[in-house]
């Protein structure tokens, strides 16, 4: 075998980078923003068409480029930012990689025109995945104007991994409206295939996120701001009752970045301990500062993930930091914060380990075996060995079937075939097993599989239509992505209309009650998630949330003829035993396991 080590080319290499660098076409325009923000630009225009598949374009009034840069910026490892790796530890800007640019024209055709303060003329480049680009002299605007077109024309396999536009599309106004908070002193603009998404004016950042989440925002704000020799937190987050059931509203910054850190989310989080409502998620947008050297950002080029050296100590300070900023609005139980308006607490040698107070617990402890008065009445003494279920509902028969039945529940069994305990389990004979059956999970299960037979064939879900439209509270990012997918929501059962301030829901399908606006979140998960495109998947995915939507609730006191117009629909459904979501609907116990309970 002869020789068979090569080194790569400088262009194959950028090709293999670009894969890390530019993953879609959101991250090609967060390289550009932040390029534009480091060259001290205040005015940022982004334009997509077709979701940056065709063209991205950012122009910015930063201080542009000369001649020179101009061609230098696409050589991979070109960087105005840094001269030696010592520079990266402090670094205040953005990118430093200097790889952006090289990666970008790896993979697609890029036209540059810049031009620097005080230059008469400006320069043009060309690329077309080439690393060698043709300059020119132009006449245009002080700044820089990136064009990129064809994104991944030579990596096929790339393009065809992209999502749809709609998700693409999705991504992009993320970016944007991160970096915009990021930067509420700047101004954005975001136009896609002609029409703008956003169109932000320089501000605070209170007014920022005002301008892209929607004016009622503006109340729901609760500022936190704390300093202390750790970290340095400023922002605003989320009173409890406005907290949503869809997350996406969400946002941290560590020294001016976007990052996504699950530690300090749960700090964020357990400030809301005792006053949020299962399973919702209250907005916030909180900016920490910390000591660059103590940081550990960019592990990675893409992702948006630090390491704090001291991340017990600042979790401590961001939960009563929160905590404290609800108090003092009222929204939550809070100490005595009059007294003692700020936190000291030292930084921590890096070595020491911080561990979590210990709580004691006995784990053999039974509330149950306790309740003699219960055993009494009801004639149990053990508990019963339930059969043919699992999980959660498992855990809540068990709690659930040593609970005392009320005499007058018992009595009133003589005559009716069914009844009902803790206005949650149906209890029925059926064919010689006791079933009890979870009312609000067999309900989801009958509408579930109703709105999915709706759906087939040519039929549209029907719908009823309100009797006044409501108005929905959305982001101008989500007002244009239930608006692009209102066609396909009117044939699942939703209309809805855009009006001046946003989008009014007008008809809802048949059955769906309750709040529409939690409704509406869900849809927008679904339309957030990526899998839109697949018209089966999605008609199972909005059944699921018209169902989850116009079940009863999971407690609701039901009629005998509801009990047995529930059961009778239950059990002509094609999978009765379990919800849309897999949980069991319901548990038999057999004669056995009845006998077994008496011994
Ligand atoms: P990095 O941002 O990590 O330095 P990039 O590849 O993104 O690497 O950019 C390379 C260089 O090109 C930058 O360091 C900067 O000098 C120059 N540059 C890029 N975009 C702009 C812009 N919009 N305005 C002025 N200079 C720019
Ligand atoms: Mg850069």
């Amino acid at each position: 075998m002869g020789d068979c080590i090569v080194q790569l080319s400088e262009h194959v290499s950028n090709q293999i980078a670009a894969g890390e660098v530019v993953g879609r076409p959101a991250s090609v325009v967060k390289e550009l923003i932040e390029n534009s923000v480091d060259a001290g630009a205040t005015e940022i225009t982004v334009v997509v068409v077709d979701a940056g598949r065709t063209l991205m374009q950012v122009v910015d009034n930063g201080k542009g480029m000369s001649e020179e840069d101009a061609q230098m910026c696409f050589k991979r490892h070109a960087t105005s930012k840094i001269n030696s790796a010592d520079d990266l530890r402090s670094l205040v800007t953005m990118g430093f990689r200097g790889e952006a640019l090289a990666s970008i024209s790896a993979v697609s055709y890029v036209e540059l025109k810049t031009r620097e303060t005080g230059a008469e003329m400006g320069t043009k480049v060309t690329l077309s995945g080439s690393d060698t680009g043709d300059s020119e002299p132009v006449a245009c605007p002080k700044g820089t104007q990136f064009a990129i077109k064809n994104l991944f024309f030579n990596v096929p396999a790339r393009r065809n991994f992209l999502k749809s536009d709609q998700v693409e599309l999705r991504h992009i106004i993320d970016e944007v409206q991160r970096l915009a908070m990021a930067h509420p002193g700047l101004s954005f603009r975001l136009q896609s295939n002609g029409s703008d998404l956003l169109n932000l004016r320089p501000g605070t950042l209170r007014q920022r996120i005002v301008a892209i989440f929607g004016s009622k925002h503006d109340e729901r704000l609760v500022p936190v701001d704390e300093t202390t020799d750790v970290v340095k937190i400023t922002g605003f987050v989320g009173k409890p009752s406005f907290a949503r059931k869809s997350r996406g509203e969400q946002f941290l910054f560590v020294n001016g970045r976007f990052i996504k850190h699950p530690l300090m989310h749960k700090a964020i989080l357990s400030a809301y301990d005792g006053v949020l409502s299962p399973r919702h998620f209250p907005f916030y947008t909180v900016f920490l500062e910390v000591d660059p050297n103590r940081l550990d950002v960019n592990i990675h080029p893409t992702k948006v993930e630090a390491k704090f050296e001291e991340d017990q100590a600042i979790f401590a300070i961001l939960r009563s930091t929160v905590k404290r900023g609800l108090g003092k609005h009222n929204v939550a139980p809070s100490l005595d914060f009059d007294t003692e308006l700020s936190i000291s607490i030292a930084p921590l040698p890096s070595t020491k380990i911080v561990s979590a107070p210990q709580v004691s617990i006995n784990p053999d402890y039974n509330p149950f075996k306790s309740t003699s008065r219960a055993a009494s009445t009801s004639g149990l003494r053990k508990e019963p060995k339930p059969i043919e279920f699992g999980g959660t509902l498992e855990q809540e028969l068990i709690e659930t079937s040593t609970y005392e039945i009320p005499l007058e529940v018992l009595e009133s069994t003589e005559a009716p075939k069914y009844f009902q305990i803790l206005n949650r389990y149906i209890v029925a004979s059926r064919e010689g097993n006791l079933v009890m059956i979870d009312a609000r999970r067999a309900h989801t299960r009958i509408l579930f599989e109703q709105y999915l037979e709706d759906g087939k064939g040519f039929g549209d879900t029907t719908s009823q239509k309100l009797l006044f439209p409501e108005p929905m509270d959305l982001s101008q990012a989500d007002t244009i992505l239930l608006v692009e997918a209102s066609d396909i929501l009117s044939k699942n059962g939703l209309v809805l209309e855009r009006v001046e301030c946003g989008v009014e829901i007008v008809s809802v399908p048949t059955g769906v009650a309750g709040n529409i606006q939690d409704c509406i979140d869900s849809v927008l998960e679904v339309l957030r998630d990526g899998t839109w495109s697949d018209e089966e998947g999605r008609r199972e995915k909005l059944a699921k949330v018209w169902a989850k939507s116009g079940a009863i609730p999971k407690t609701k006191k039901l009629s005998d003829e509801e009990m047995s117009a529930m059961i009778g629909r239950l059990f002509s459904c094609e999978s009765p035993a379990t919800d849309p979501w897999g949980r069991s609907v319901f548990a038999t116990f057999d004669a056995q396991s009845i006998d077994d309970i008496f011994g």
